[in-house]
C-alpha cells in the first residue's frame, strides 16, 4: 500500500490555533517533514506529539522530496508542516505538492491558520475579491510592474513583507496605487498583535522601526 501526504497547517502564534484533526494526523503519520524543526518541535510536544522530523526547505527540497517520495512509496504516511501556517502558501512546501500530485500521489489538505486570510478578515477592508501577491520581487523593476499589474483590479490587495522592509513597500504603493487605504497587520494572534490603518503617507512614520511579521493590505482604488 502507497502512503499519502498530508499537508498540514500549524499556528502562525497563538499555539492554540490549531485543528483537532491536525493535531490527530501528526499524531498519526509515521514522518513530518518540517522547514524547521527545531521551531516545530516546541508545538509538538505541547500536543503530546514524538515523531521523527526530516528538514524540508528552500535549500534541500529537491533531495527530500525524493526521500519523501520513496518513504510514501514504501507505504509510509507523511505530514508536511512549515515554520508556521498553511504550507505551500509562500513557502517551499508547493515543491513537494507539486511533485507528488504529478506521480499521482495522494496529497490530503488539513487547513488551518494563514497570515493572509487571517489579516485580511479583521482588516475591514473588502473580502469579497482579493488577490494575494506573497512577497514582492527585490527589483524595483519588477515590484513596480507587479503593483501596477494587479494594483488596479477590483480586488483587496495582500502582501506578505519583512519588517524591514515595510517603509520601503508603503513608497511603492504611494508612488505606484496612489493615496489608497491601507491595513497592516502585525504578530498576528501573538501577545503585540496590531492592526495599523491609514495611508501610505500617514502610516510612514508609525513603521519606522516596526517589528515583527507583517502583512500589508492595499484596498482597491475608488
Ligand atoms: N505559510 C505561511 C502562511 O500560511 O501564511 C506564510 C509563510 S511566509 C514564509 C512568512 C510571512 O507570512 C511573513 O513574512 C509575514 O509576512 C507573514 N506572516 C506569518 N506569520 C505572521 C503573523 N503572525 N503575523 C503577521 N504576518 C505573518
Amino acid at each position: 500500500m502507497i502512503g499519502k501526504l498530508f499537508v498540514v497547517a500549524t499556528p502562525i502564534g497563538n499555539m492554540k490555533d490549531i485543528t483537532l484533526r491536525a493535531i490527530d494526523t501528526l499524531k498519526d503519520v509515521d514522518i513530518i517533514f518540517a522547514e524547521r524543526p527545531r521551531h516545530s518541535l516546541r508545538l509538538l510536544s505541547h500536543y503530546g506529539i514524538s515523531k521523527s522530523l526530516y528538514l524540508y526547505n528552500d535549500r534541500n527540497w529537491q533531495k527530500q522530496i525524493e526521500i519523501a517520495l520513496k518513504l510514501v512509496k514504501e507505504g509510509k504516511n507523511i505530514a508536511l508542516i512549515s515554520d508556521a501556517g498553511t504550507p505551500a502558501i509562500q513557502d517551499p512546501g508547493y515543491r513537494m505538492v507539486q511533485y507528488f500530485r504529478q506521480k499521482n500521489i495522494d496529497v490530503i489538505p488539513i487547513p488551518g491558520s494563514c497570515a493572509s486570510i487571517c489579516a485580511l478578515q479583521a482588516s475591514g477592508l473588502p473580502t469579497d475579491k482579493f488577490v494575494f501577491l506573497g512577497f514582492l520581487p527585490r527589483s524595483p523593476g519588477k515590484k513596480k510592474k507587479l503593483l501596477k499589474t494587479y494594483g488596479f483590479l477590483d480586488a483587496t490587495l495582500i502582501i506578505y513583507e519583512s519588517p524591514l522592509r515595510v517603509k520601503k513597500t508603503l513608497n511603492y504603493i504611494n508612488e505606484i496605487l496612489g493615496e489608497r487605504e491601507v491595513v497592516i497587520a502585525r504578530e498576528l494572534t501573538k501577545i503585540y498583535e496590531e492592526f495599523l490603518f491609514g495611508t501610505p503617507p500617514t502610516l510612514i512614520s508609525k513603521v519606522e522601526k516596526i517589528k515583527g511579521e507583517c502583512v500589508i493590505l492595499v484596498k482597491k482604488s475608488d
